[in-house]
């Protein structure tokens, strides 16, 4: 059975998204019909919204919900109708050489499906009169139903509010892993930040929560600054065009920080990011910038200085087992992500809220959903 969806459509890059009704068809052998609860609004989007990222369109957006199941296809086995799902824009096999090893965040079997935006099969489940219509990174959260496949919807408890389960899905679980499942920072250490935005924010409660010393957050924008604090920054430098960072960052650390993490995705900041570091610390780059960028390194002074220069993806995250852990950890009061939830909006809104994210309006803005 068909049914009709409000979703927000782009249509070409760097224009307005377009909120219009979609047919959804019936979820397929190993999918999961699933009515959205709520969904964030990332950076990553503004990057296919702005061709950084290609996405073949037309194209539903948002990577980052939660929702409720209400029908599933033959053959599913995992999730069940009234489950509670985070959804994962990274679904692993669970069979191949990095899975097996446990790291199922570098699993790359479902690689081509989920970047061309379709089903598993290939083929799409939503459609307007012109045509299929692709959903971001084989989910498509900005609808208020989708149809994703089964290996994508992670059950978390049902006592986690919608909004809060959402974020599960892309910010906090990219920081709060890289912190404790790449970086693996310890009590005492000192930790810098680069971007205060919903991963770098992540990051900052994620190092608090480890007991970090020091935790430094730095940001283009001062809106932020209350709302790191809060989270558990010790500090909050703005910085400025031709402002030394890292005079200030030695004067507050004495000898740079154990754990760099730079969670925009610009060269220029990753560059900085391996200065920042103390000797013998560890750089961790959480941002994607271009597939084409590059930096230059100054290789004597790492090899002298034992730096690590590490990436991070997804939080390095198990989603099946990290998502509950993250939710678990919300629930008894030690990742406080409804600090980072100020702004709510209705679906129609959606241009309204990746506008204000542009400004640099602090925490994330979230999508709720009225069923
Ligand atoms: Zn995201
Ligand atoms: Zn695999």
């Amino acid at each position: 059975m068909i049914k009709n969806t409000e979703a927000a459509v782009l249509y070409e890059t760097n224009s307005d998204l377009v909120v219009e009704n979609l047919n959804l068809a019936a979820p397929g052998p190993k999918e999961v019909f699933v009515q959205m609860g709520a969904a964030g609004v990332c950076h990553s989007d503004v990057h296919v919204i702005s061709g950084q990222a290609n996405q073949i369109m037309p194209c539903v957006l948002g990577h980052e919900g939660a929702g409720l199941v209400t029908s599933i296809g033959k053959e599913v086995n995992n999730v069940s109708v009234g489950d509670h799902v985070v959804l994962s824009w990274l679904p692993y096999c669970g069979k191949c050489y990095q899975c097996v090893r446990g790291k199922t965040h570098l699993c790359k079997a479902y690689q081509t499906p989920v970047g061309n935006g379709t089903l598993l099969d290939g083929s799409c489940r939503f459609s307007n009169s012109e045509g299929p219509v692709r959903q971001l990174g084989s989910l498509g959260c900005w609808s208020e139903n989708v149809v994703v496949p089964e290996v994508c919807c992670v059950p978390v408890d049902k006592s986690i509010p919608f909004e809060i389960a959402a974020l599960l899905g892309c910010a906090v679980t990219t920081g709060v892993g890289a912190v404790l499942n790449r970086a693996k920072v310890q009590n005492g250490e000192t930790v810098v930040v680069i971007g205060a935005g919903g991963v770098g924010l992540s990051v900052v409660m994620a190092a608090k929560l480890k007991g970090a010393s020091q935790v430094i957050c730095i940001d283009q924008n001062i809106s932020a600054r209350n709302l790191a604090i809060e989270l558990g920054a010790t500090d909050f430098l703005v910085s400025k065009q031709n402002e030394d960072i890292s005079k200030k960052l030695m004067e507050l650390t004495g000898v740079g920080a154990d754990h760099v993490f730079e969670a925009v995705g610009k060269r220029e900041l990753q560059s900085d990011a391996i200065d920042y570091c103390c000797s013998g610390g560890t750089v961790t780059f959480v941002g994607l910038d271009s597939e084409d960028a590059t930096i230059n390194l100054k290789t004597t002074a790492i090899t002298r200085a034992e730096k690590t220069i590490s990436g991070s993806i997804y939080g390095s995250a198990c989603t099946h087992r990290d998502f509950a852990l993250y939710g678990e950890k919300f629930l008894e009061g030690k990742l406080p992500i409804d600090l980072m939830v100020n702004r709510r909006y209705q679906l129609r809104e959606i241009n309204i809220a990746l506008r204000d994210m542009l400004e640099g309006k602090p925490g994330r803005g979230v999508i709720v959903f009225d069923h």
